[in-house]
């Protein structure tokens, strides 16, 4: 492919690809993966793991979140919970190689009902790729995006948004809102994107609360610490994932397993990391979910996943 970029150095573009090709490939063999009565940890854990196989490292843990939770559901130890009846899961996954990232996600249909809530989602993104260049107000984009969901019938998520990306960061400050705002923001050329839109049924809030669990943490700046274990632990962490999102799953045997749940509580506590909160649909309604990393290139985007 020829390198439009300027503003990208080479070498960080292949890197970008090499994420989004894993990404796009993991994505389409879970999308087959995925049935009723699957184990959730399962899902987590094989998608993280064929990441991993394929060169690539997971840039944050597996989201798999169904029905009416929106976001940021993965399996912690030991999880019991399976996939239910006739339900929508949301299959979301990072990639990073060297930090740069590849975000992605698909929404399994095992409703049938549901399937033009779904083909929604999915057509909000096809049109949110196709309006995305450089120079382009964030309002503008939001109001085609929305425009998109509403003539079909449901309802933007209005308090999620698409994301851009940098190395090493997930969420790296601009946002790309998925219904019309006020805002002066615009995307520039070289820029990398989580692009994601959010769709619920009409008769939903439309927005998401957080609700009180939380499964996916992050470390914040450093802080010494006194007890041995959370010492251990916390340098696990940094040496591990630095900056990028992590699960109490991936923390294994780094200290004696009588150990552990003290260490991980005085870190939280010390608010050493943070936690992220299971995102919830506000009225309890579905919500399907699709995504792809682009680049903002000269005459448009370019979908990397
Ligand atoms: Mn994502
Ligand atoms: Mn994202």
């Amino acid at each position: 492919m020829v390198n439009r970029m300027k503003e990208l150095p080479e070498d960080a573009l292949k890197k970008y690809q090499r994420a989004g090709k894993i990404a796009h490939d993991v994505r389409e063999s879970m999308k087959k993966i995925v049935h009723e009565g699957m184990r959730i940890i399962d899902i987590c854990e094989k998608t993280e793991s064929m990441i991993k196989e394929k060169g690539g490292r997971p840039a944050f843990p597996c989201n798999v979140s169904v029905n009416e939770i929106a976001a940021h559901y993965t399996s912690p130890p030991k999880d019991k919970r399976t996939i239910p009846e006739r339900s929508l899961v949301k299959v979301d996954l990072g990639v990073h190689i060297d930090g740069y990232i590849a975000d992605t996600a698909v929404t399994v249909c095992l409703n049938p009902e549901l399937e033009n809530l779904v083909s929604t989602a999915e057509a909000a993104l096809e049109k949110a790729v196709e309006a995305l260049r450089p120079w382009l107000f964030t309002s503008r984009f939001g109001s085609a995006v929305e425009k998109t969901i509403k003539s079909r019938g449901f309802k933007p998520i209005s308090n999620l948004t698409g994301h851009l990306i940098s190395r090493y960061s997930v969420h790296a400050g601009k946002s790309l809102p998925n219904v019309f705002h006020i805002s002066t923001s615009r995307t520039s050329l070289g820029e990398i994107y989580g692009v994601e839109p959010f769709v619920t049924l009409a008769d939903g809030a439309g927005k998401i609360r957080s609700s009180s669990d939380a499964y996916i943490y992050r470390l914040l700046r450093h802080k010494s610490q006194k007890d041995v274990y959370a010492k251990q632990l916390a340098d696990y962490i940094e040496k591990n994932f630095g900056s990028l999102p992590f699960a109490e799953r991936w923390l294994k045997g780094c200290v004696p397993h009588d150990r552990f749940d003290a260490a991980f509580s005085q870190l939280l506590l010390s608010k050493r990391f943070m936690a992220y909160p299971v995102f919830v649909e506000a009225n309890g309604k579905p919500v399907a979910q699709a995504e792809h990393t682009v680049l903002i290139v000269k005459d448009g985007c370019l979908v990397l996943t």
